[in-house]
């Protein structure tokens, strides 16, 4: 039987979501015997690509960047999964979401530079107006809940979606740590 097509995409998040996938240790040797890894910033592949079977989205939708790259990988993913509370609810990166994009620019950019204060206007992708979780601008599929869940959590996750089966979750997570 041919291995199923997994990536993992890290949005506007601290990585905290992929160490604890990467805390899987041994058992992603498991998860690589029935899938391939073929998008995620623990491989060196440049594009996502398509018939991707799942997909662990870890962090908000904060830039047009996040916005235009969650589009494009709903697109070409079967199941999405928001993995982590940032993915979830937006968490941590929403914080900004009650000042004025203005001010959150002139805060980072003006008033805490003492060299060369400026808005970038090149490199940095432009933010949106409110950071968003992923579930509001694409439809997801999974969710699974934590800051970060536990690397128990993302393996039974996985292994069920990667068996054709719905995890079933609500026991098992819970919102932050
Ligand atoms: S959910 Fe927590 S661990 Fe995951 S990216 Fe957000 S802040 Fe980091």
């Amino acid at each position: 039987m041919s291995k199923l097509r997994l990536a993992t995409v890290w949005l506007d998040g601290c990585s905290g979501c992929h160490m604890s996938f990467l805390d899987l240790d041994e058992r992603l040797l498991a998860v690589a015997e029935k899938a391939d890894l073929v998008y995620s910033p623990l491989v060196d592949i440049k594009e996502f690509p398509p018939d991707v079977d799942v997909t662990l989205v870890e962090g908000a939708v904060s830039s047009e960047e996040d916005l235009h790259k969650i589009q494009m990988i709903r697109q070409r993913t079967k199941i999405l999964v928001s993995l982590g509370d940032c993915a979830v609810t937006a968490n941590v990166p929403s914080m900004r979401n009650m000042f004025p994009l203005k001010a959150v620019y002139d805060r980072a950019y003006q008033e805490n530079v003492t060299r060369d204060p400026g808005t970038p206007t090149k490199v940095v992708p432009p933010l949106l107006e409110k950071v968003r979780p992923v579930h509001e601008v694409v439809p997801v599929d999974v969710f699974i809940p934590g800051c970060p869940p536990s690397a128990d959590t993302i393996f039974y996750a996985v292994s069920e979606l990667l068996a054709g089966r719905s995890p079933e979750l609500s026991a098992k997570t819970r919102f932050g740590a």
